[in-house]
């Protein structure tokens, strides 16, 4: 396991880590602590410095150091993850190593559908460089202008995309990664199709960087969509919501791209902070959608095929109300509504987000009961939104900033997150769709997973990271 340092010892690891990357790129003191803290402000934890390497011999270089000092290693990338994972843990001497140097994009491959791409580059730059090649990279989260390559495959992370493309994992063809030794694995391959063995890729997606740090991959690219039809849709529950997105996917032949679910309550919170440019419908609906239909094909109409879905579900009675969008602008304005909620959020209150996914046909049944036992917490406002084709809506509980002291609000948290998980496992859900464990429910995992389950992992752990310098105190404790 990791030592705290001397003094003596601290300024030499220091030296020589300025050695392998250059002293402009080791950050300490002042400088070091925009990265010393998570997105929330929710984890802060002094680290013994930031390195910035530019280069994955860099990276493995730093690693080895690492392993003589034995000082722990903490990923980090866009730092805009909401468990605190890139974050160092108390009473713990660590190194934050930021891969966002590592923003090289090493090759376009439009004849395998693939981009080769440093862990260090942003997913909104992804996504243009796809679009000016004419390709897609469906991937698209909040967090867009800031979370990157590295960050988003240690997280699986998921987002809106999921619907139609599956989650991080499922974009990824190959992986190059420097392990806890510091030994380079390449497996930067662009195959479809590889059974050589176990599938190491698999293990160091989402493995919140307890096992290596991801220094590039092999993405997957798609046809770009040359037509698309955004709306919002006011509903009564969650059953019509359901019932609408399996309908519209199946008189469109599965092309729809987003679908998105919203309480009123979070629609409320949005326009309070005025981040948007408004709704384009009234706030008093108790459920919301927001939709988008989308082909490659540009023969396919779209406007046709939203109106004709949209008209057939008010007729039927599945929706309340719809507003389509008659142009980008005006898709882009309800699709901010979304992308704003967790800013939104963190302006109204100490915010609680909750990340459980259940299967989608127990949805109305679990955000029922969750949210009556949690609207009977003091002071506490109850809102979702999320992906109602991944089985994965958001709970959030947001209490007043002045609830009380940093260990009120803390005891707050528990109480609401033990509140969402139980009774999302009592509905067979999973307590983390596609944030993660990190260190928010590093305590949780355990109560929630079979014995065999953290066996394995454990096992996994210690055979790839013996010596323990892999993200310490992150997804799992090893005792
Ligand atoms: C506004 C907002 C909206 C969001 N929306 C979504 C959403 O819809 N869906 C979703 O899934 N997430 C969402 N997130 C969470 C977050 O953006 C994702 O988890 C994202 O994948 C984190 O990427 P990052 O580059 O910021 O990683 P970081 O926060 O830097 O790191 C996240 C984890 O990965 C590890 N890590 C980072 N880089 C590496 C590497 N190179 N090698 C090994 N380990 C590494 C870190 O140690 C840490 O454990 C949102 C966040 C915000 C702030």
């Amino acid at each position: 396991m990791t030592v705290l340092l001397l003094d003596s010892e601290h300024a030499a690891f220091l030296r020589a880590l300025a050695g392998i990357i250059g002293d402009k790129y080791v950050r300490t003191g002042a400088d070091a602590e925009p990265y010393e803290q998570d997105w929330r402000a929710r984890y802060r934890g002094v680290a013994v410095a930031v390195a910035l390497p530019g280069a994955t011999e860099e990276v493995a270089a730093v690693v080895r150091l690492c392993g003589e000092y034995r000082i722990a290693i903490v990923p980090q990338a866009g730092n805009t993850g909401l468990t605190g994972g890139a974050i160092v843990p108390d009473g713990v001497a660590g190194l934050i190593v930021n891969v966002s140097r590592l923003n090289t994009v090493h090759r376009v491959d439009l004849l395998n559908n693939a981009m080769t791409v440093g862990a260090g580059c942003i997913l909104a730059d992804m996504r243009a460089l796809a679009d000016r090649h004419d390709r897609q990279f469906p991937v698209l989260l909040g967090s867009v202008g800031s979370c990157e390559i590295g960050g988003l495959l240690s997280t699986n992370a998921g987002g809106t995309g999921v619907l139609r493309y599956g989650n991080m994992r499922e974009q990824v063809l190959g992986l190059e990664v420097v392990l806890p030794d510091g030994r380079i694995w390449n497996g930067l391959k662009a195959l479809r199709k590889d059974n050589t063995g176990y599938d190491l890729k698999q293990l160091f997606i989402g493995a919140e960087g307890t096992l290596g740090i991801v220094t590039a991959a092999v993405l997957k690219l798609y046809p770009k969509l040359s037509v698309s039809a955004t709306a919002m849709v006011a509903l009564e529950g969650v059953d019509q919501a359901i019932a609408l997105l399996r309908e519209l996917q199946r008189v469109t032949g599965a092309r729809v791209e987003q679908f998105e679910l919203m309480s009123r309550g979070q629609l409320q919170i949005v326009l309070r902070h005025g981040m948007t440019g408004g709704s384009p419908m009234a706030d008093d609906a108790p459920w919301y959608v927001l939709l988008e239909l989308a082909d490659s094909s540009p023969d396919w109409d779209v406007t046709d095929a939203i109106e004709t879905a949209l008209g057939a579900a008010m007729e039927n009675g599945v929706i309340i109300d719809a507003v389509i969008a008659s142009d980008q602008a005006k898709a882009e304005r309800i699709w901010n509504l979304r992308h704003t909620i967790s800013e939104s959020n963190k302006r109204e209150g100490f915010t609680v987000s909750n990340d459980t996914s259940v299967p989608i046909s127990a949805l109305p049944e679990f955000l029922d009961r969750v949210t009556q036992r949690l609207q009977r917490l003091p002071k506490a406002q109850v809102a979702h939104c999320g992906h109602v084709g991944d089985g994965n809506v958001h709970v959030i509980v947001i209490f007043p900033y002045d609830i009380g002291d940093a260990s009120v609000r803390e005891a707050a948290a528990h109480e609401a997150n033990t509140i969402v998980h139980q009774e999302s496992v009592a509905c067979g859900g999973s307590i983390s769709a596609e944030h993660g464990i990190g260190r928010m429910h590093i305590d949780r995992l355990p109560l929630y997973v079979s014995e065999v389950e953290m066996d394995l992992m454990r096992r996994i752990k210690l055979a790839i990271d013996p010596q323990r310098i892999m993200n310490p105190d992150k997804v799992l404790r090893l005792g």
